[in-house]
């Protein structure tokens, strides 16, 4: 975590990016996005910008994370549907 984290810039772009991307943006999720997360990671140089921004929920946003991409459609990082109510459960 850098102290960009904690910029007015970054706090309005968040709050953009949230207004946006009102669900999660995962295919298949129905989460409430409570994460601006970068597309392409900061760290890449990615850019701080609304086109390299997505809103994803919680869970996704852990997913991603921890290396995994979120967009398994409708699966989690098993492999498995991540609808718990999915006939496969
Ligand atoms: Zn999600």
């Amino acid at each position: 975590m850098t102290d960009f984290y904690k910029t007015a810039f970054w706090k309005r772009l968040r709050a953009a990016c949230l207004k946006r991307d009102r669900k999660c943006t995962t295919p298949g999720c129905t989460e409430l996005a409570v994460v601006a997360d970068h597309i392409v990671p900061r760290s890449k140089g990615g850019a701080d910008t609304l086109e390299n921004l997505r809103g994803l929920c919680i869970r996704h946003h852990n997913m991603r994370r921890h290396g995994n991409e979120p967009y398994l459609k409708g699966c989690n990082a098993k492999g498995q549907p991540a609808d718990p109510n999915h006939w496969w459960n």
